[in-house]
């Protein structure tokens, strides 16, 4: 009985997910997602002053904060993510010790003084926010969150099936259910970020930036992530000669006749 509830709420958990199937224009990809753009908007923003205070606010130096959001504004404007329903906002946070830039859901992104101070060229700035559009109109975050629901849903049903209280040693198999459904996010987070690295090179190219710019930030977020905390750039991807490489191959793709004069630093 009990392996067949197991059996029942991992065929409903896998049903949910795959039935949830949505059209990406931008990425041009098929996607698991459950919940529409609108709720991510939402969740965005009522997550942004949060993750902002984590990092100890907005940062006071009016110029710099509007940098930021012209050069946001101005890869939103010139690319795909222009037709998306995403209000982007971006802001520059005060905190001088961590090195990182993120997007919540729909639209928030925020790089911090720690890393705006390193960049050297306003295409390095430009290859940090569309690294991070990227994420928001890939969708990753509604990705991951259908993906949890799925490995939740699994993940209990095998615990259901195979946990036999009389047995404390079952517990095991419990757990190790668990870790696997980790590894499978790990995953996944891994090619998000691969996917943005590709999104960052398209959207830099389309405002007229020099993409190479992008390997610029990868060398200076390497040389941040000897410290303690690992930047967000390599939360999920730990390798980034095999990042720098992937970023060259997206650029080779876009200019075969190599990458014209003119642009962008
Ligand atoms: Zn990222």
């Amino acid at each position: 009985m009990r392996l067949l509830i197991g059996l029942v709420m991992a065929a409903f958990a896998l049903f949910s997910y795959f039935r949830s199937s949505v059209y990406n224009p931008v990425t041009g990809e098929q996607q698991h997602i459950n919940i529409t753009a609108e709720q991510e908007i939402a969740l965005g923003l009522q997550s942004a002053p949060q993750m902002a205070a984590q990092f100890g606010g907005l940062h006071p130096d009016q110029r710099a904060q509007a940098l930021v959001d012209a050069v946001g504004q101005r890869l939103v404007q010139s690319s795909a993510a222009a037709q998306t329903p995403y209000p982007f906002e971006f802001s520059l946070l005060a905190d001088e010790q961590t090195v990182n830039a993120f997007a919540l859901p729909g639209g928030p992104i925020f790089i911090t003084a720690a890393l705006f101070e390193r960049l050297q060229t306003e295409g390095q700035l430009a290859g940090v926010l569309g690294h991070e559009i990227g994420h928001v109109v890939a969708r990753h975050s509604a990705e991951h969150i259908a993906k949890q629901q799925l490995t939740q849903g699994l993940t209990g049903a095998l615990v259901l099936s195979t946990y036999d209280p009389d047995n404390p040693g079952s517990r095991q198999t419990a757990q190790i259910a668990r870790v696997v459904g980790q590894l499978l996010n790990m995953k996944y987070g891994r090619e998000d970020e691969l996917e943005s690295d590709r999104l960052g090179v398209r959207f830099l190219a389309d405002a007229g930036y020099d993409p190479r710019a992008l390997i610029g930030v990868m060398q200076i977020l390497a040389e941040a992530g000897a410290g303690a905390r690992q930047p967000e750039f390599f939360s999920t991807h730990p390798n980034p000669e095999n990042r720098i490489a992937q970023i060259e191959a997206a650029i080779q793709e876009r200019f075969p006749q190599g990458v014209p004069e003119g642009l962008r630093p």
